[in-house]
């Protein structure tokens, strides 16, 4: 069993480059931002106790995540390659997965770091749309639908996420230097680091990783 993580800021397109990664390769798609927004609609405990950081675009407990992963992944143990998007977001959460994955003898094989500047991060989340039914993500400007606010996939309804608000997305880049950005120099260490241009379109930045992927 093997797993590739993609880091990246906020609107660094992760979610873009799952989904065709998703489709292309087979990975079994693992977002923890997902799983959090869906426990925090089903009202589950989980959920209730996320969604104020959520809101506010701090990040929920280590302990939180690092159990929805353990679940989800024993789960899915049958999944020959998982692909971890939004996770690990701290180092504490980076060395629970590796000491977890190592016990069921899995293994990282890449970690793509999505480099793009701030501007174009601010640019994309605050014209992103997201489809309520199956997650699909659009850009207003850049990547439409084609009709407007309509799912191209499935009919379904457009939303902007709540923390894609201007002064949530400044609280969520700053968070991300603060507390993710130190896991690309943990993870270069380990030689797992593949550093990604990801300031152009969804497709330049999806041929650049399958070059590594095929490579
Ligand atoms: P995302 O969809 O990846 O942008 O995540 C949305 C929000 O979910 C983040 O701003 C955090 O509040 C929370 N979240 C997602 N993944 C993690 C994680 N690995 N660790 C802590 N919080 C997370």
């Amino acid at each position: 069993m093997d797993a590739i993580i993609l880091l990246g800021g906020p609107g660094a397109g992760k979610g873009t480059l799952a989904d065709a990664l998703r489709k292309q390769k087979g990975f079994f798609h693992v977002s923890t931002g997902d799983m959090l927004r869906a426990a925090v609609k089903s009202g589950s405990d989980v959920g209730l106790e996320v969604k104020s950081c959520m809101e506010s675009g701090e990040l929920v407990p280590d302990s939180v995540v690092l159990n929805i992963i353990k679940e989800r992944v024993t789960r899915e143990s049958s999944s020959a390659q998982f692909m971890f998007d939004g996770f690990p977001r701290t180092l504490e959460q980076a060395e629970g997965l590796h000491t977890f994955f190592s016990e069921i003898g899995g293994v990282i094989t890449h970690v793509f770091n999505l480099d793009a500047d701030r501007e174009a991060l601010i640019c994309r989340l605050t014209a992103r749309r997201t489809c309520k039914t199956c997650g699909a993500i659009y850009h207003i400007i850049n990547m439409p639908s084609k009709v407007d606010g309509i799912c191209d996939v499935d009919g379904g309804e457009l939303y902007q996420r709540a923390d894609d608000s201007e002064e949530t997305i400044l609280n969520r880049l700053e968070v991300y230097q603060k507390q993710t950005a130190p896991l690309i120099g943990y993870y270069r260490d380990l030689g797992l680091i593949r550093d990604i241009d990801a300031g152009g379109s969804a497709a330049e930045t999806e041929a650049l990783v399958l070059a590594v992927l095929n490579g």
